[in-house]
């Protein structure tokens, strides 16, 4: 549990390990996880050179995504999320667990709503297949957030994209493309939570627009309740879910 002690804003959620400043590489370096003891290359340790690697980072918070939207029964994908980000001693502040998030409750509320027949299957597949391409850090390390494919992996898997396929793959990719147009207009600095909403109230329009397809959207009502917790700090009155208290 967090403590209610007041803690500096910049400085709330750092180092899993010992709670120090993250430090970005923009050169990788092998780096041994502080968890598993796994060798790897990394951009992201703490001053005291903890390294934890994206398994890690994620421990437990994997299954609680998935076994949460497979009992979901809405269809507002936002709903899910802010449930899903809620589990804030599950689902880190910062990371690609977020993606999880994204792509769990966008393929649950699409299965929800009900014109299409999505198996538990096929959302373990989409969450799977985030799980592959949703790698921490790299939202600036190559400009692909992990939200991008996690929204991504939900039209694949419904349209049934794939390599030798023709516009079921081009179609996913154009979502991909616009996804990652949404994410980049909320940089400055990076913030998770804020691409989750922003890019799941697109994906409603794009669900709309290809799958036919309505979910609900409570978007507006949205308030953001992470404010202090950020640890390279909140955008403020730059990001549409700050509210001031
Ligand atoms: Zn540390
Ligand atoms: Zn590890």
């Amino acid at each position: 549990m967090h403590s209610e002690a007041k803690v500096e804003q910049t400085n709330t959620e750092n180092c899993q390990v010992c709670g120090s400043q993250l430090d970005y590489f923009s050169k990788g370096k092998e780096l041994a996880c502080y968890d598993c003891g796994k060798m790897e290359t990394g951009n992201i340790c703490c001053s005291n050179g903890h390294y934890v690697c994206d398994d890690c980072h994620g421990k437990g918070c994997f299954e609680i995504v998935r076994d949460y939207v497979l009992k979901s029964r809405t269809a507002n994908p936002l709903e899910i999320a802010e449930i899903l980000m809620g589990y804030k001693d599950k689902v880190p502040m910062l990371g690609c667990e977020n993606a999880w998030v994204a792509a769990g409750a966008l393929i649950s509320a699409i299965r929800n709503e009900g014109s299409y027949t999505v198996t538990d299957d096929q959302v373990v597949e989409v969450l799977n297949r985030t799980k592959r391409q949703a790698i921490g850090g790299y939202c600036g390390l190559t400009g692909v957030c992990g939200i991008a494919p996690a929204i991504g992996a939900c039209f694949s898997v419904v349209l049934n994209a794939a390599c030798p396929k023709d516009q079921e793959t081009a179609q996913t990719m154009r979502v991909v493309a616009k996804i990652v147009s949404v994410i980049a207009s909320e940089t400055g600095p990076c913030c998770c939570k804020n691409f989750v909403r922003q890019s799941l109230q697109e994906a409603t329009y794009l669900v709309k627009e290809i799958l036919n397809v309505a979910l609900e959207n409570n978007q507006q009502q949205l308030s953001c309740t992470d404010i202090e917790r950020h640890p390279h700090g909140c955008r403020k009155e730059k990001c549409a879910y700050f509210k001031e208290k």
